[in-house]
């Protein structure tokens, strides 16, 4: 980048170089034309008024004026006096475009090129009172001439200029890059941006990603020490119970207490292995999972008849209610929302409490549907409230265990929810019970 800058600097630099030494060389020499043209009237004028035109012609036609060709032609174009050949042996010069001028307007210039092309020729003619033409002219550097005189100078001055736009170019490239080289160093770097307006947008957002990043790996390595976590304590039971029945000195009635605590245990594992696995599948799942119809009114029904021996169990009434709701979904995630929702509304409730599942297209807005799940349960502290959707984070740990909680529901259900593009809305008290909504818009 900065190679292509400094490159980019210098062929500028070049360019414009280039571009005006021609320009001026341009301007310059017109300048010049106007002032050789502006001398020969007057000289011109000077002869007209002070020189002795009629003594010219009886003159020899040696070099009288200093540089400044003189000749005298009639209106005819003869030559009269020449002091730079000998008249007689000059053609007519009625046809010159100078001396038609000045016979047709009273004066006339032109300007010809010699047949070097290193020189050209400057011509005046003036129209005398006797009706003879007065015609000056000289020989001037023609602008090639001109610019190949100044040429070495301008080469000079090129490779000076080229190499300060060089070291210029150098020095600008890294000065502009800098900061971002600063920024690849250290991302959090909170140096000012203000000279850099339009890079902040990229930069804000590289170290958003960053940020992300960063967050993500954390997040990553917190769930590994869980999951070990989660994974040992199961473990350590079942291998405690196993040892003791292994040693025999457990009676027949221990044996059968042991067993159970085993198989409880291994429930554990399993349901924890299950949901790890799950999430680990929403984490790097496809980046669309086949979405279809999907009537959520007959689902949550499905989910509540399924549930409904559970809650008997917890001696909680399940109740649902609403009317045919359509929505576009992966049909297995919805299960699983459903299935998490109204299993939590059972698990965290009282004895003789109640459980209402309700799925109803909203009543403004017909592109909405609503799901509720309320429950008069044990309710969730607000300090709370924000966190129960992070990754094993429960209110009551043992309360969550005994009833055969993850603590891993309420994260796949969050990622159910920001895969379907739904809303959730959790209001919760404690001692009173907690409502969860969630709007699907199709
Ligand atoms: P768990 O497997 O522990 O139920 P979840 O992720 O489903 O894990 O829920 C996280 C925590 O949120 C639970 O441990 C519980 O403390 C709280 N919680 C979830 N649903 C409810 C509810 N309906 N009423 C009260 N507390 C709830």
């Amino acid at each position: 980048m900065k190679r292509k800058i400094s490159r980019s600097f210098v062929i500028l630099s070049i360019v414009a170089i280039l571009l005006t030494t021609t320009l001026i060389t341009f301007v310059y020499y017109n300048f010049f034309c106007v002032q050789v043209m502006e001398d020969l009237k007057d000289s011109a004028s000077l002869l007209q008024e002070y020189g002795d035109l009629e003594g010219l012609q009886e003159d020899s036609g040696e070099e009288r004026f200093q540089g400044i060709r003189v000749t005298l032609i009639n209106s005819g174009g003869e030559v009269l006096f020449d002091n730079g050949a000998n008249r007689n042996s000059m053609e007519n010069h009625f046809d010159r475009p100078e001396i038609q001028d000045a016979l047709a307007n009273g004066e006339g210039e032109s300007v010809r090129n010699s047949q070097t092309m290193s020189r050209n020729s400057f011509y005046y003619a003036i129209k005398l009172s006797d009706g003879n033409v007065l015609r000056v002219a000289k020989d001037a550097g023609s602008i090639f001439s001109i610019f190949s005189s100044v040429l070495p100078s301008i080469l000079w001055i090129l490779a000076a200029l080229a190499l300060l736009s060089i070291g210029m170019a150098h020095f600008l490239a890294g000065k502009l890059i800098i900061p971002i080289e600063r920024l690849a160093e250290n991302m959090d770097d909170r140096m000012e941006l203000e000279e850099y307006q339009e890079l902040k947008p990229f930069i804000d957002r590289i170290r958003k990603q960053h940020q992300d990043l960063v967050k993500n790996a954390r997040m990553r390595q917190e769930f590994t020490a869980n999951v070990s976590h989660e994974l040992k304590t199961p473990l350590t039971s079942i291998s405690g119970y196993a040892e003791l029945i292994e040693t025999g000195m457990a009676s027949q009635e221990d044996v059968v207490h042991f067993a159970s605590g085993i198989h409880r245990s291994a429930n554990r594992l399993l349901a924890l292995i299950n949901d790890i696995i799950r999430l680990s599948e929403l984490d790097a799942g496809e980046a669309q999972p086949p979405f279809e119809k999907l009537n959520l009114y007959d689902m949550a029904m499905s989910c509540v008849e399924m549930l409904d021996f559970s809650a008997q169990k917890h001696e909680v009434t399940l109740s649902a209610d609403g009317s045919e709701s359509y929505i576009h979904g992966n049909r297995r995630m919805i299960d699983e929302l459903l299935y998490n929702l109204i299993d939590n509304a059972i698990r965290y409730n009282n004895k003789g409490g109640s459980v209402s599942v309700s799925v109803y297209p909203d009543s403004e807005d017909a592109k909405k549907t609503i799901l509720t799940v309320e429950d008069t349960g044990i309710g969730i502290p607000k300090e709370h409230q924000e966190r129960i959707f992070e990754r094993f984070y429960r209110v009551d740990k043992s309360r969550s265990q005994s009833t055969g909680g993850t603590g891993l529901g309420l994260a796949i259900v969050k990622h159910i929810i920001a895969r379907h593009k739904a809303e959730m809305e959790l209001e919760s008290e404690v001692g009173k019970g907690t409502r969860i909504k969630v709007t699907f818009t199709d």
